[in-house]
C-alpha cells in the first residue's frame, strides 16, 4: 500500500481503494449511474461526455477516469 491523492477530493489517504473513505459511497454511486447509463444508452454514448454528465450528473472529470478504468475496458470488450 502507498499514499495516494483521492481523484475525487483531492485528500491523501492510505488504503488499496481508488478513492478516499469520504468518497466511496460517491464513487460507488457513480460507478452503479455510469454502468447502466451504458447499459441503456449503449458504448457510444461515451464518445460525448459532455452530455453523459449531463445525463448522469457525474462530473466529466470523474466520467473521464471512469472511461480510462480495466473495469470499463471490460465491459466494453464483452459487448463486441
Ligand atoms: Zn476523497
Amino acid at each position: 500500500m502507498e499514499f495516494k491523492k483521492c481523484p475525487r477530493c483531492g485528500n491523501f489517504f492510505h488504503s488499496d481503494l481508488e478513492v478516499c473513505q469520504n468518497c466511496k459511497t460517491n464513487e460507488i454511486l457513480d460507478m452503479q449511474k455510469f454502468r447502466s447509463y451504458i447499459e441503456t444508452n449503449g458504448i457510444r454514448a461515451c464518445e460525448n461526455v459532455q452530455q453523459m454528465s449531463v445525463d448522469t450528473g457525474i462530473n466529466s472529470k470523474n466520467l473521464n477516469r471512469y472511461l480510462l478504468n480495466d473495469e470499463f475496458s471490460e465491459m466494453v470488450n464483452n459487448k463486441l
